[in-house]
């Protein structure tokens, strides 16, 4: 993880990206799913901001959204914000959304496949985004396509620039794609599990090639995965998602040492040996509900080993915890813990209810 004087600037200065309020849903002829339900968060330049959650919380349609990238019957609905360097990208029309998408803001996704086209050689593809990202072509492309695959680890460069993807292992596949992320010269790389189809040891290269190259170049990266020993090696805040919301969030070392809401703790005790001396590994019983109905409930509830009546009845909104750092919150009734249960329930009521109320 790079520490960087991103967590220092918090707050100072308008922040790279700053999502307020994004809601995205899909419309089928039976029901409107809410992926993405009410999530807002900022990232600073040079920052990795890590996005956790099983499948189905909504991680990748928060990536997708931020992105342009939403297919029908989904879509951003109004009221939604996604403000990049000072400028709303709600607004853009499709062709405005392109030169932004592969340029200020890169993708690389699971499956690096998805994002190479096999009857091109690896260097072509590079040098394609050079021409469109930075009108870079001829010899000086090559050069900058050869540099880049230096850059991200590929021995023998020179010559690999002119093999095809099925030339390529998984782990140098994924870098290829990292490196034609990279020709665009992006100020934010959207990193979709990016480790997840790789084994552990390759898995550990990419994440400090995502170091390195961020120290290099003062990169901000979001990082999605459903792995929370990859959150605490790569971020530097983390936002853990569920069933479209943003249930905790927090510093990574705060998160890790202290987690609140009752989701984060069961995703922790779920480690590989987090719980030394217990016989099992602790698993969270069921799944992640579809959002299908306005969350007028926490939707945590039937998984919750904390539930109490009001769990089904208020929506929790994101409170700062007591003891906690200032930037720590947790969307659950059980906080802030310095009042009665009572008052705590009063207060994400009145929250829900659009009133501004003060977490203490
Ligand atoms: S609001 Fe209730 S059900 Fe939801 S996480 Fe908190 S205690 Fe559990």
């Amino acid at each position: 993880m790079a520490r960087t004087d991103a967590t220092a600037t918090r707050g100072e200065s308008e922040p790279l990206l700053s999502i307020e309020n994004l809601q995205t849903a899909f419309f089928t002829d039976k029901e409107v799913i809410r992926a993405v339900d009410g999530v807002s968060f900022d990232i600073e330049r040079g920052e990795t901001v890590g996005v956790v959650g099983e499948s189905g919380s909504g991680k990748s349609v928060t990536a997708r959204s931020i992105m342009g990238l939403v297919d029908s019957p989904g879509r951003v609905l109004e009221g939604s914000s996604i403000r990049f360097d000072g400028e709303e990208l709600t607004d853009k029309s499709e062709k405005e959304y392109r030169s932004i998408r592969g340029g200020d803001i890169a993708m690389v996704f699971q499956d690096p496949l998805t994002s190479l086209n096999p009857v091109y050689t690896v260097g072509n593809q590079i040098k394609e985004s050079l021409r469109l990202h930075q009108d870079m072509r001829g010899a000086e492309a090559t050069e900058e396509a050869i540099d880049l695959l230096e850059a991200v680890g590929i021995p023998d460069a020179a010559r690999r620039v002119n093999e095809y993807p099925h030339e390529f292992s998984g782990g140098m596949r994924q870098r290829a794609v990292i490196a034609m992320a990279l020709a665009c010269d992006p100020e934010l790389l959207i990193c979709d599990e990016p480790t997840t189809a790789l084994d552990v040891t390759i898995q550990a290269q990419i994440l400090e090639l995502l170091d390195d190259i961020q120290e290099e170049r003062d990169l901000a990266i979001m990082f999605i995965t459903h792995d929370m020993g990859v959150i605490a090696e790569i971020s530097d805040r983390v936002n853990v998602m569920y069933a479209g919301e943003i249930v905790e969030t927090a510093p990574v070392e705060e998160l890790f040492a202290n987690p609140r809401h009752p989701y984060t703790e069961g995703l922790l005790n779920s480690i590989p040996g987090n719980q030394p001396g217990a016989d099992r590994l602790e698993t969270i019983e069921g799944d992640v509900p579809t959002p299908n109905e306005p969350a007028t409930y926490c939707r945590f509830e039937p998984r919750c080993p904390k539930a109490f009546e009001e769990c089904t009845r208020v929506h929790p909104e994101p409170v700062a915890v007591t003891d906690g750092a200032d930037d720590h919150t947790a969307a659950c009734l059980l906080y802030p813990e310095d009042v009665s249960e009572a008052e705590a329930v009063e207060l994400h009521e009145r929250r829900g209810d659009g009133e501004e109320v003060t977490d203490r």
